[in-house]
């Protein structure tokens, strides 16, 4: 037995039932193999036994009475995972199907993602199994505030700077960190995401939707190709959607859909963005709405969707950009992607792809951003608002747009790179996977057993 697969079994002996986690670890191990056969000192300093285990797991319970005067309990994480680039950074995600095995598997993905951003960032991740789909304001703020009251005693600018994720935005930031300034009694740069008016970037919004369209505009650069012009589909209508629909505006490409977990939006002559960000972000609405208001645009539920398909990836497309959530393209969908001569698909959401469909992206040359590339300007973006509130100066929007794309041009150079060093110059699974471990890896070595 291999060292890779040693370690792997070892992990699902001791991690039991976190089957998104091994997902994770094992396409992370896999793409390592050519690597620790050139590098033998990996195994001797046991790193991957070492990083595939978080350094910390906070586990606890929350209570909070909802608007019924009712007791409710929810289960909530923060796992501080590698330390060795810099302080735990990473989201918190409010979602029912938060568990223990699906916080581990973004935290891992979360190591080697600040890593390929050249930024001096750990890897942490954290959330709970709250739901905040239909509670009132002062519900989101009672559960935010109890959950700060244990959270606030791990986190800090120097230690673990945690951000939003899915169901955590703005305004669940902004009951947290209000919480946590009360708690320690010091305002300080403890959350990224953070509000213009009290310590945030701008850019910062923007930035996770921006990065991947940026990403996937590297990757057709060097095939000398172009987004303009041309039809991309989008999935989800969260805050990575909304921000990749307008980034594809801007280049002229033309976004035709969005979706959220009850069904999708097919607009022929392209998302009206002013009608989203409406209805989501300000009427916090489901997307039926949209047809409401423009007629010429189709809803389709979930239900209607092509069974064991997500309806978005049946939808002729050159690109691609699934920003909702994770292992929601299949085989079957890559096969419908690639079917109908999709060229590009550009992961702004966490290992949204299932690993027979990384496999055929890979297999098929296309041009493939997985996530830990493609969507790592939302972090790399809350890194520049840290360096901002740590020397208290305010960045323009140009600026940090400009460091953005930057960054983005970085990461999908450096994955090139290590990708061309091991045979297989497209093949960014590879490339990103090496890139970010080696310097996580070389990392833990030179700071010593700790
Ligand atoms: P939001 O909560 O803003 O939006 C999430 C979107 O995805 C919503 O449209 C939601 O629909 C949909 N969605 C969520 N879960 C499911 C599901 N199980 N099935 C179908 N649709 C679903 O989150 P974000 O936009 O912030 O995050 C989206 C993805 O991007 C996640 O994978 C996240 O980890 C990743 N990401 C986010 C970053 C950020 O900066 N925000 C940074 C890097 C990665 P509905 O409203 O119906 O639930």
């Amino acid at each position: 037995m291999s060292y890779v697969e040693e370690v792997f079994n070892y992990l699902k002996r001791s991690s039991p039932s976190q089957t998104e986690f091994y997902q994770a670890a094992e396409e992370v191990l896999e793409s390592l193999r050519p690597l620790m056969a050139k590098h033998p000192e990996y195994k001797k300093y046991k790193i991957i036994e070492r990083i595939v285990e978080p350094e910390r797991q906070i586990f606890f319970r929350v209570n909070w009475i909802d608007d019924n005067g009712e007791i409710q309990v929810n289960k909530c994480f923060r796992i501080e995972f590698n330390s060795a680039l810099g302080p735990y950074k990473g989201g918190l995600r409010f979602h029912p199907s938060v568990n223990a095995g699906v916080i581990k598997f973004l935290g891992f993905e979360q190591i080697f993602k600040n890593s390929l951003t050249g930024l001096q960032i750990g890897g942490g991740k954290g959330g709970s199994d709250f739901d905040p789909k239909g509670k009132s304001d002062n519900e989101i703020m009672r559960f935010c505030q109890a959950f700060m009251t244990e959270l606030f005693r791990h986190i800090g600018p120097n230690t673990d700077v945690p951000a939003g994720d899915i169901g955590v935005g703005a305004r669940e930031i902004g009951y947290m960190f209000g919480m946590y300034k009360k708690l320690v009694n010091r305002y300080e740069g403890v959350f990224t995401g953070k509000s213009l008016n009290w310590g945030g970037s701008l850019g910062r919004t923007q930035a996770t939707g921006y990065g991947s369209v940026y990403f996937a505009k590297c990757m057709l650069e060097a095939e000398n190709e172009s987004l303009e012009g041309k039809r991309c589909v989008v999935s989800g209508s969260g805050n990575v959607a909304t921000y990749t629909i307008e980034k594809l505006l801007h280049l002229g490409a033309l976004p035709i859909t969005c979706s959220d977990s009850k069904g999708m939006i097919i607009d022929e002559e392209g998302i009206d963005l002013a009608l989203l960000k409406d209805i989501k972000e300000v009427r916090r609405e489901r997307l039926t709405e949209y047809v409401k208001a423009r007629p010429s645009a189709k809803y389709i539920p979930i239900e209607d969707y092509e069974e064991g398909t997500n309806g978005i990836y049946s939808v002729p497309c050159y690109a691609a950009f699934p920003s909702a959530t994770q292992n929601e393209l299949n085989l079957k969908d890559a096969q419908n992607l690639l079917a109908n001569g999709c060229k590009c698909v550009s992961e702004g959401a966490n290992m949204p792809s299932t690993p027979e469909a990384v496999n055929l992206f890979v297999e098929k040359q296309i041009s493939y951003g997985p996530g830990k590339a493609a969507n790592a300007g939302g972090v790399a973006t809350s890194q520049l608002e840290m360096a901002q509130n740590a020397s208290m100066v305010n960045w323009s929007f140009e600026e940090v747009d400009a460091k953005l794309e930057q960054i983005m041009k970085n990461i999908f150079n450096t994955a090139t790179d290590a990708a061309t060093e091991f045979g297989e110059p497209k093949n960014l699974v590879l490339g990103a996977n090496i890139a970010g471990f080696k310097k996580v890896a070389d990392a833990m070595i030179e700071q010593g057993l700790v």
